[in-house]
C-alpha cells in the first residue's frame, strides 16, 4: 500500500474537484457550441407534422462528457429534455473511447490518447481512465440508467417514448481481440464504426497515418457483426476500407455522420461514388450539421448537402447525423431540430420525403439488421 499524507489526499481532492466542476464544463461548453441558442419559431402545422414523424438521429457523442443526460443543461447539444423537445424518437448514442492529441482530419497517430483527463474529471471509475473498452462499457452502463428504451432487437424500434441505440465509435476498443465483439454485443452495442480518427487493428481511418483498408481481422469481423445484428458504420473509414466493406457487406451499412464532397470537399465527406455505393448496398448516409461536414453550419448549408445527397443516392438513402456533442459547433441544439423540417419543407421537399429523411430510412436499415 502506498501511504498518502493528509495533505496529499487533500491536494488530490482539490484537483479532482477542479477538474469536475471547472475544467470539464469549460471544455464541454467550448467544444460543443450552439450558434443560435434561441430557435426561430416553427409554424404549428410543421411542428405537428414533425411530432408525428418517426425522427431518428444517427450520431451523438452526448454520453462522453459525463453530464447527467436526464437533466436539461445549458451547455452542449443534447440531453433527454432537449431530445424530447426536438421530437427525437430514436437517438444513436455513440461511445467515443479514444481521441488523439492534436486531432485533425488529415493524419493522426494510433498511440495517442487525450481522454484520460476527461474520464478522471467526470469522476468515472479508475478502470476507465486509460482503457477504451472500459470507457465504452461505462458509457453503455450510463445510458442504461436513463429513462430510455435501449434498442437491442427489432421489436424495440416500435416501443413508446424515446429510444436509444448504442454505437461504438471506432473498433480499436476491441483491443484487436475477435472475442471482444461478443462482449460489446452483450453490453448492448448494435452499431459499430470500423475506425475513428486513427488506423486500428480492424481498419484504416480516413484520418489515420496510413489509411489502409480492412485488416485480416476486419475481414473476419464483417460477417460476424452482420450475424449478431450489429450495423456497420463507415463514417471515418479510409476510402480503401469503405470500398472493401461494401464489397463484403450482405446487410445495409450506414455512414452515420458526415457530409458530401459535392457541396463540401474534404477528407470527412463522401464522394459521389461512395454515395452511389451506399445506395446500391441499401444503406443510409447521415448528413451532419457542422462546418467540416457541410462547410456552412446553417440550415441552408445542411439543406444543400441533403438535397445533393438525395440527387446522387436517392431519398431512400439519406438521413440525419448531427454529431451533437462531438466537439462541433452546431447551428441549433437537439431541441431546435423542427427548424430543419420547416426549412426542408419550405425548400420544396415533400412531406413523404422529409419523413424518410427524418427517420424512416434508418428504421428500415435497423429493422433489417437487428436480431428478432
Ligand atoms: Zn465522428
Amino acid at each position: 500500500m502506498i501511504k498518502l499524507s493528509a495533505a496529499t489526499i487533500g491536494l488530490l481532492g482539490v484537483i479532482l474537484a477542479l477538474l469536475h466542476y471547472a475544467v470539464l464544463p469549460y471544455f464541454d461548453n467550448r467544444l460543443n457550441r450552439v450558434i443560435a441558442a434561441n430557435p426561430s419559431p416553427v409554424p404549428a402545422a410543421v411542428r405537428a407534422f414533425h411530432e408525428s414523424a418517426f425522427v431518428a438521429d444517427m450520431h451523438a457523442d452526448s454520453l462522453l462528457w459525463g453530464r447527467d443526460l436526464g437533466q436539461r443543461h445549458r451547455r452542449g447539444h443534447a440531453d433527454l429534455p432537449r431530445l424530447r423537445a426536438g421530437g427525437v424518437d430514436l437517438q444513436v448514442y455513440s461511445a467515443v473511447t479514444r481521441v488523439p492529441w492534436g486531432l485533425n482530419y488529415d493524419s493522426n497517430p494510433s498511440d495517442s490518447d487525450s481522454l484520460p483527463l476527461l474520464f478522471i474529471g467526470a469522476w468515472r471509475s479508475p478502470a476507465t481512465w486509460f482503457d477504451p473498452k472500459q470507457r465504452a462499457l461505462a458509457q453503455a452502463d450510463e445510458l442504461s440508467r436513463l429513462a430510455v428504451t435501449l434498442v437491442l432487437r427489432r421489436g424495440d424500434l416500435s416501443a413508446d417514448g424515446h429510444k436509444g441505440l448504442l454505437s461504438l465509435e471506432g473498433m480499436h476498443a476491441l483491443g484487436g481481440r475477435e472475442a471482444a465483439l461478443g462482449e460489446f454485443h452483450t453490453a448492448g452495442y448494435r452499431m459499430m464504426g470500423l475506425a475513428h480518427f486513427f488506423d486500428n487493428e480492424i481498419a484504416g481511418s480516413a484520418h489515420g497515418r496510413e489509411k489502409y483498408g480492412l485488416t485480416a481481422l476486419g475481414r473476419r469481423l464483417i460477417p460476424r457483426m452482420e450475424a449478431l445484428g450489429i450495423t456497420i458504420d463507415l463514417a471515418h473509414a479510409s476510402p480503401a476500407a469503405f470500398a472493401e466493406t461494401l464489397t463484403l457487406a450482405r446487410k445495409p451499412v450506414v455512414v452515420s455522420h458526415g457530409g458530401v464532397a459535392g457541396t463540401c470537399p474534404g477528407a470527412r465527406n463522401l464522394s459521389d461514388d461512395q454515395l452511389r455505393g451506399v445506395a446500391r448496398n441499401g444503406g443510409v448516409v447521415g448528413i451532419g450539421y457542422w462546418k467540416g461536414a457541410v462547410c456552412e453550419a446553417s440550415l441552408a448549408g445542411i439543406s444543400r448537402a441533403i438535397f445533393y445527397a438525395i440527387g446522387v443516392a436517392g431519398i431512400e438513402h439519406v438521413g440525419l447525423g448531427s454529431d451533437f456533442d462531438g466537439g462541433i459547433t452546431a447551428p441549433f441544439d437537439a431541441g431546435g431540430l423542427p427548424q430543419l423540417t420547416a426549412y426542408l419543407l419550405a425548400a420544396g421537399l415533400s412531406q413523404a420525403d422529409v419523413e424518410q429523411l427524418l427517420g424512416a430510412n434508418l428504421r428500415r436499415v435497423l429493422s433489417t439488421n437487428l436480431p428478432d
